[in-house]
């Protein structure tokens, strides 16, 4: 990763990036974290001196973008005081992974919807009542509403198909995005 690349200011300007870092942290966390975006990498002692917030503060935030495979850390032990110092560093290809893993799981979502409406057997209703009706239901009728004899309409799942399609085809292209952005990184 260097700074100088465009597509690293891509990624920091990026509203899905700061829309996943804040559902991780929050907005109070998510200053803690933007710090990281100017300097890359800082120890916890660091980033609270600059902020001035608590350290342990600083060390949650980090904590949770870690547990979300969204950071790395280096720890090294301080020779006078013995404990550990923990060195942050923001990894903009696993924030990028993130996002994309999450927007493939939504459309495998979506192409299983589109599974079942498509294997869906079709059904009817009457439109003056409002009333569906299954298919083998709407055979035994004659196809005729019981409650006013209206004639029954095939009821149509394509316009519900279509817009899944639509969105479908939205969230590929938002995939593709985010592929480019990993990749100029
Ligand atoms: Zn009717």
């Amino acid at each position: 990763m260097s700074k100088a690349k465009s597509g690293y200011n891509v990624f920091k300007n990026d509203e899905d990036v700061r829309l996943l870092i804040k559902s991780v942290v929050g907005d109070e966390g998510f200053e803690i974290v933007k710090h990281l975006f100017d300097i890359e990498k800082a120890d916890e002692f660091e980033i609270a001196d600059k902020l001035d917030r608590d350290v342990n503060f600083v060390r949650s935030v980090m904590y949770k973008m870690y547990t979300h495979n969204l950071v790395n850390y280096t720890r090294r032990r301080d020779p006078e005081k013995g404990w550990y110092i923990y060195t942050w560093e923001l990894v903009p290809e696993k924030i990028y992974n993130a996002l994309i893993d999450k927007k493939k799981e939504r459309l495998d979502s979506l192409f299983q919807k589109v599974e079942n409406e498509q294997s869906r057997e079709q059904g009817f209703h009457c439109p003056s009542c409002s009333i569906n009706l299954e298919f083998p239901k709407a055979l035994e009728l004659n196809f005729s509403c019981f409650a006013c004899s209206g004639m029954l309409q095939p009821l149509d799942n394509h316009i519900r198909i279509d817009d899944l399609n639509t969105e479908i085809k939205g969230l590929s292209e938002k995939i593709g995005l985010l592929q480019n952005k990993l990749n100029g990184l």
